[in-house]
Protein backbone atom coordinates (compact mmCIF):
# COMPACT_ATOMS: atom_id res chain seq x y z
CA UNK A 1 0.00 0.00 0.00
CA UNK A 2 1.36 3.70 -0.94
CA UNK A 3 2.23 5.68 1.61
CA UNK A 4 1.52 9.50 1.47
CA UNK A 5 3.98 11.44 1.92
CA UNK A 6 1.83 15.07 3.53
CA UNK A 7 2.82 17.26 6.18
CA UNK A 8 1.55 16.12 9.53
CA UNK A 9 -0.09 19.00 10.93
CA UNK A 10 0.69 18.24 14.44
CA UNK A 11 2.10 15.20 16.37
CA UNK A 12 -0.64 13.95 17.31
CA UNK A 13 -2.18 14.12 13.67
CA UNK A 14 0.44 11.73 12.31
CA UNK A 15 -0.44 8.87 14.10
CA UNK A 16 -2.03 6.09 11.60
CA UNK A 17 -5.00 5.37 13.55
CA UNK A 18 -8.19 7.61 11.31
CA UNK A 19 -10.00 10.41 13.31
CA UNK A 20 -13.02 12.66 12.46
CA UNK A 21 -14.01 15.49 14.07
CA UNK A 22 -17.81 15.25 15.28
CA UNK A 23 -19.93 17.82 13.28
CA UNK A 24 -22.26 17.76 16.66
CA UNK A 25 -20.19 18.39 19.31
CA UNK A 26 -16.94 19.63 17.40
CA UNK A 27 -14.79 16.76 19.21
CA UNK A 28 -12.01 14.56 17.67
CA UNK A 29 -12.46 11.21 17.77
CA UNK A 30 -10.90 7.74 16.02
CA UNK A 31 -12.56 5.58 14.15
CA UNK A 32 -12.15 1.84 13.63
CA UNK A 33 -10.69 1.48 9.72
CA UNK A 34 -13.15 0.78 7.61
CA UNK A 35 -16.14 1.46 9.71
CA UNK A 36 -18.97 2.57 7.56
CA UNK A 37 -20.76 4.25 10.73
CA UNK A 38 -19.34 5.57 13.96
CA UNK A 39 -21.53 6.90 16.68
CA UNK A 40 -19.22 10.02 18.41
CA UNK A 41 -17.98 8.89 21.94
CA UNK A 42 -18.67 12.49 23.25
CA UNK A 43 -22.10 13.18 22.33
CA UNK A 44 -23.66 9.82 20.81
CA UNK A 45 -25.00 10.98 17.54
CA UNK A 46 -24.33 8.78 14.40
CA UNK A 47 -22.51 9.27 11.73
CA UNK A 48 -21.52 7.77 8.39
CA UNK A 49 -18.14 7.48 7.50
CA UNK A 50 -16.27 7.51 4.12
CA UNK A 51 -13.17 6.74 3.44
CA UNK A 52 -11.28 8.52 0.68
CA UNK A 53 -8.55 6.46 1.27
CA UNK A 54 -8.02 3.25 3.07
CA UNK A 55 -6.53 5.22 6.26
CA UNK A 56 -7.96 8.43 5.86
CA UNK A 57 -11.69 8.88 7.15
CA UNK A 58 -14.33 10.86 6.29
CA UNK A 59 -17.23 12.05 7.99
CA UNK A 60 -20.30 12.11 5.44
CA UNK A 61 -23.06 13.53 7.40
CA UNK A 62 -25.61 11.91 9.67
CA UNK A 63 -26.77 8.19 9.52
ZN1 LIG B 1 -20.11 14.43 18.98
Amino acid sequence: MARDHREPTSKEEAREKPYVRCKACIKRFEVPLGVKEVDCPYCGKKWRISWPKPDVAYLQGEA
